[in-house]
């Protein structure tokens, strides 16, 4: 279903991957998160319609890649190794790892999860931040498509730990009581990364999109949204 208005530049394409709350999740069948209402807002801004299509993490990529899409939003971490295949918007979220683990184990750093087994999703920054520390392709590393399915790993005793972004990491803890897990406090043990809206290489629409993006983070609307999704 096409989204926006009636005098609209056109229809773009926008893929998203729905493992990732609170920025891309399936509520009630429907996508929901931070950046399904923020691609919106974007979106309106420029003056686009638009289809948005949940698609896997792999998926979603090679969309953007091909040119099939137009553009992802997925909490989709801008980096130099991204950049040699895709362009991005400017960065709208500062993110970091954080590890989570079944309660009353004693994990307090990085470093306590060298000899164990961790589970990561295949192709992410979670997944080279637990390389880091284990060592590239460590045979305990367990890759999945999807955080959700590394998590259900962790519930299930399959892998003791799992590396991904910090908020997504919080949020999980959060809505997963009955999961009895936590994750580490310390904040050292990772880098700061930044999220942004990924196009095709020399897509036409970049500047659009990026300059309504910046409209919305110098018109507050960016920190209304901020405020209803991270706000205390
Ligand atoms: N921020 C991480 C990355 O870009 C994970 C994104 C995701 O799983 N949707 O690699």
């Amino acid at each position: 279903n096409t989204q926006g208005s009636e005098n609209s530049k056109g229809t773009l394409s926008v893929v998203t991957e729905s493992g990732f709350m609170p920025f891309s999740y399936l509520d009630k069948g429907e996508l929901a998160g931070f950046d399904i209402e923020l691609i919106d807002a974007v979106m309106n801004e420029a003056g686009y319609n638009y289809d948005i299509k949940n698609v896997g993490w792999e998926s979603m990529l090679a969309a953007v890649q091909n040119g099939e899409a137009d553009l992802a939003i997925a909490g989709i971490t801008i980096n130099d190794d991204r950049k040699q295949t895709y362009d991005f918007s400017s960065p709208y979220f500062e993110s970091t790892h954080k590890i989570v683990f079944r309660e009353g184990e004693n994990i307090t750093s990085g470093e306590d999860i060298k000899d164990l087994k961790v589970g990561v999703q295949s192709g992410t920054t979670g997944a080279e931040a637990a390389e880091k520390i284990l060592g590239t392709n460590h045979p305990n590393i367990s890759k999945y498509e999807a955080n959700t399915l590394a998590f259900m790993s962790l519930q299930s005793g399959d892998v003791d730990a799992v590396v991904t972004d910090n908020v997504v990491a919080s949020e999980y803890v959060k809505n997963n009581p009955d999961a009895k897990v936590e994750m580490i406090e310390d904040t050292d043990t990772f880098e700061s990364e930044f999220y942004g809206i990924m196009f095709p290489k020399d897509s036409e629409v970049t500047e659009d999109i990026n300059s309504a993006l910046k409209t919305l983070i110098d018109n507050g609307t960016y920190a209304e949204l901020y405020e209803k999704w991270f706000g205390e």
